[in-house]
């Protein structure tokens, strides 16, 4: 940007702007990602709309694109980018709760560990992530995939209303009854279409549940993949399960001399009556023998934290994902192959059940375009070490490579890395044709293309 233009846009906003040469800039341009070194030519970090919009002017007036940070996990790093002009919506964290309506409004930089936080004081929730400093923003306007999935369906579907920067920085709400094409788009088409600067969504009655992980040996791996495959097809859903693969970190609830092995995981959650907990969860723990648990009663924000501690910010990260249908043993066998091979304690494989709730929904109703999917299944790779990012990224996609041939084209846009993208279309499935229709009519000039690029397939 040249001077006059920054001198300009400082004196438009209430937030920073960072510009190359400040002091502030290499921790302004960091995201969660610590593979990421991107040098934008500005970084705007909002206090609120007035900030996004003239952002957002100031970046079309020097003919820059924009990248949009919420929370910042984005593995891609797509809340950074060279030469762009970052809209950083990381100090705006309004909330404000509306028990009578069970409903809330949160602004675009919040956490889930900020919104629950919020919600919790009111005994109420809505589907977020399983880890806490992840942004609600990203997460929901791609899908969300959490604890309350099988019982409220994905974070998408509680959205009821969303406060929207366009590309040429007018303001706009969308609704059921306005702008419903963007409103449409905006639930799975992730940040192609504008800044969403406030989110509304409905909550559901969540105070205190049971939830944690139980671990099996490795041989055992199979038995409870089937078991908790066949279990989850109708389970009750207020029962939420993840099978994890998860190297044994030092904690108490684990034999001392297991520490360092790498077990089979079952992570689970249940939202219905705790007394009932132990019935519920009887067929998992029948699977096999249990090697350790850690289940127990607490209020549903601490599940969404438990595994804070093991991904703090700045590691490396290379992720893949999978959409599928029922675990064949072909599948598993493909799962044996390369989860047991785990190289660093922060790296795992999950599966997430799709179904429940999020099949309620009819499969064009929002632009999430995998809903007849079973699971959605995410290769995480991360590790603390940049030395050793050859290997650990040799062990995604080999994974991954495994897993492809028993699993549908495409994977959950939140869950890909970068070098994803040429698969765009496959990624957002069925829905595609349609998002290219109204990212044509809202962002022509593809100003927001630091996501998985609705354009690029165009
Ligand atoms: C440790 C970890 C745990 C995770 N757990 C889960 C999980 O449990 N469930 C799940 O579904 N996903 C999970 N994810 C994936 C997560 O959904 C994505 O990384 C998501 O993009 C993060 O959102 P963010 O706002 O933090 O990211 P950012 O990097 O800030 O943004 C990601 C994308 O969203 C766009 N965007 C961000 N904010 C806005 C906005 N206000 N308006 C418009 N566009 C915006 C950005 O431009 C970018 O394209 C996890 C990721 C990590 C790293």
């Amino acid at each position: 940007m040249g001077e006059v233009a920054v001198q300009q846009l400082q004196g438009q906003v209430r937030g920073d702007l960072v510009v190359p040469g400040d002091a502030r800039f290499d921790e302004a341009r960091k995201v969660y990602n610590g593979m990421i070194d991107r040098r934008p030519a500005a970084i705007v970090r909002c206090t609120g709309v007035t900030d996004v919009i003239a952002a957002v002017k100031a970046a079309r007036a020097s003919g820059l694109p924009v990248s949009v940070r919420g929370g910042g996990h984005s593995v891609p790093g797509f809340g950074t980018a060279d030469g762009a002009m970052v809209v950083d919506l990381g100090r705006m964290k309004g909330i404000r709760v509306d028990p009578t309506t069970k409903t809330v409004r949160a602004e675009g930089g919040c956490t889930w560990g900020d919104f629950n936080h919020a919600t919790h004081a009111f005994g109420l929730a809505t589907t977020g992530g399983v880890v806490s400093t992840t942004g609600i923003a990203g997460l929901t306007l791609g899908g969300g995939i959490g604890y309350l999935t099988r019982s409220a369906g994905l974070a998408l579907d509680n959205l009821v209303s969303a406060d929207v920067v366009l590309a040429d920085g007018s303001f706009v709400t969308a609704n059921k009854d306005v702008n419903r094409d963007l409103f449409w788009a905006l639930r799975g088409g992730g940040g192609n279409f504008g800044v969403v600067t406030n989110f509304e969504f409905g909550l559901h009655g969540v105070k205190d549940i049971v939830a944690g992980p139980m671990f099996f040996e490795v041989e055992d791996a199979p038995k409870v993949m089937h078991a908790f495959d066949r279990y989850i097809t109708d389970a009750p859903r207020q029962l939420y399960v993840v099978f994890a693969w998860q190297i044994a970190p030092p904690l108490p609830f684990i034999p001392e001399d297991r520490h360092g092995d790498t077990f089979g995981a079952l992570i689970v959650c249940w939202t219905g009556n705790p007394e009932q907990a132990d019935k519920v969860l009887a067929p998992l723990r029948s699977a096999a023998p249990v090697v350790a648990e850690s289940i127990g009663r607490m209020p549903y924000p601490a599940i969404n934290s438990a595994f804070d501690a093991l991904y703090p910010s700045g590691l490396q990260h290379y992720w893949k994902a999978a959409f599928g249908g029922g675990l064949t043993d072909e599948l598993v066998e493909a799962h044996m192959a390369h989860g047991p091979k785990i190289p660093v304690v922060q790296s795992t494989m999950h599966i997430y059940p799709i179904n429940g709730a999020v099949h309620d929904v009819a499969p064009d109703a929002t632009a999430f375009g995998h809903r007849d999917a079973k699971y959605a299944t995410v290769i995480a790779g991360m590790w603390p070490d940049p030395t050793q990012n050859d290997a650990n990224i040799r062990w995604v996609r080999d994974y991954y490579k495994a897993i492809a041939p028993h699993s549908e084209e495409g994977g959950y846009i939140n869950f890909l890395a970068g070098d994803d993208m040429d698969r765009v279309r496959a990624n957002y499935g069925r829905t595609y044709d349609r998002l290219v229709e109204v990212k044509t009519k809202y962002d022509p000039e593809n100003v927001f293309r630091f996501n998985q690029n609705i354009a690029l397939g165009r």
